[in-house]
C-alpha cells in the first residue's frame, strides 16, 4: 500500500508507503494539514533555511507502528517536502516492505536514507536534519560562534544536568553559555516519566521543551547542535579555556 499527498496544481512529493496508524496517525493528520496549507509552528527561521535549499533530495524513512522515536522523523521531513519541491520524502512501513528492509540491513527504526544511501539512524527534527544537509550552514555557525565574546561559564551538554548548571550560574548573574549537540539529552529518547518528583507523569520530549523554556527564562546563550571535539584548557592560570567545536568553531570561557 501506499499513497501521495499534494494539493491540487500542487508539486509536493510526500508519500506514505504504508497505512500510518499507531503512532504515525499524527503524521498522517499533520501531513494533511500542512499540504492543505495550514501553517507549521516550527521557527520561523528554521522554515526560511528550508525554504532556501537548493539540490535535490530524496529521503525515505523507515518506521514502524509502534516506534516513538519515528513520528519526529516522519513529520520533519514531511514538513520540509511541503516547503520545497526539491525535497521528496516517502515514509516506509518496515513491516510491510521487509525485502527493502533485509536488502539495506535495516536494525532499528527510524532509518533514515538520502538519494539512496544511509543518511541518519534515531530520533531527529527539523534543525538536526538541516544542519546535517547544509553544510554551509554548519561553516557559517562557526564563524558566528568564534566571534561570540568569552562566557564566564560554558556548560558543555544540554541534558538535565546541563541545564540545571546553567541556570543556577545565570541566576548568579554570570554570563553563561550551553553548546549542546542535542539540548535535551536522552530525556529526548523516552516518552514515559513517572519518577520526577512532583510531577507524576510527564513525556520526555515536553520535558525537554520545558527545561528549554526554564533556561530561555534567563540570559543563557543556548548553541544547540553544537558538538564539542575538545577541550584545550587555558595556558596560564586566570587565562581562557577553550572548546574546539566539531564544525570547526571555537567557544572561550
Ligand atoms: C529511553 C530512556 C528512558 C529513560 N527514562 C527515564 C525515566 O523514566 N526516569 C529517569 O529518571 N531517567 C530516565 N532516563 C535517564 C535520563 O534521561 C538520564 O539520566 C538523564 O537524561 C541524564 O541527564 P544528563 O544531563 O546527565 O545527560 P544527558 O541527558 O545524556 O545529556 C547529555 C548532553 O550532552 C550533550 N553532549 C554529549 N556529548 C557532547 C559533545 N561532545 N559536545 C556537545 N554536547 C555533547 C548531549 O547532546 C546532551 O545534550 C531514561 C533514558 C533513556 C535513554
Amino acid at each position: 500500500p501506499s499513497f501521495a499527498l499534494n494539493r491540487i496544481g500542487g508539486n509536493i512529493s510526500l508519500r506514505f508507503a504504508g497505512i500510518p496508524m499507531g503512532h504515525e496517525f499524527t503524521s498522517l493528520v499533520l501531513a494533511l494539514l500542512q499540504v492543505g496549507g495550514h501553517p507549521s509552528k516550527t521557527a520561523p527561521e528554521v522554515i526560511e533555511q528550508i525554504k532556501n535549499i537548493e539540490g535535490d533530495y530524496t529521503f525515505e524513512t523507515y518506521f514502524s507502528l509502534s516506534c516513538q522515536n519515528c513520528p519526529d522523523v516522519v513529520q520533519a521531513l514531511n514538513l520540509m517536502a511541503v516547503l520545497n519541491p526539491n525535497i521528496r520524502h516517502v515514509a516506509i512501513d518496515g513491516a510491510l516492505f521487509q525485502g527493502e528492509v533485509e536488502a539495506r540491513q535495516i536494525m532499528s527504526v527510524p532509518s533514515i536514507y538520502l538519494n539512496g544511501e544511509l543518511f541518519g539512524q534515531g530520533r531527529m527534527g527539523e534543525e538536526e536534519i538541516l544542519a546535517k544537509l547544509d553544510t554551509g550552514a554548519s561553516a557559517r555557525d562557526a564563524e558566528k560562534l568564534s566571534a561570540k565574546e568569552a562566557f564566564d561559564v560554558l556548560v558543555v551538554g544540554g541534558g538535565p544536568a546541563g541545564a540545571a548548571a546553567a541556570i543556577y550560574a545565570a541566576r548568579k548573574g554570570i554570563r553563561t553559555g550551553v553548546a549542546a549537540e542535542r539540548f535535551g539529552g536522552q530525556v529526548l529518547d523516552t516518552m514515559a516519566i513517572e519518577n520526577f518528583i512532583s510531577v507524576n507523569e510527564t513525556e520526555g520530549p515536553k520535558l525537554a521543551r520545558a527545561l528549554e523554556n526554564h533556561v530561555r527564562e534567563y540570559d543563557v546563550d543556548i548553541m544547540n547542535l553544537q558538538r564539542a571535539a575538545a577541550l584545550i584548557p587555558a595556558s596560564a592560570e586566570g587565562g581562557l579555556h577553550e572548546i574546539k567545536l566539531e564544525n570547526g568553531g571555537s567557544l572561550k570561557a
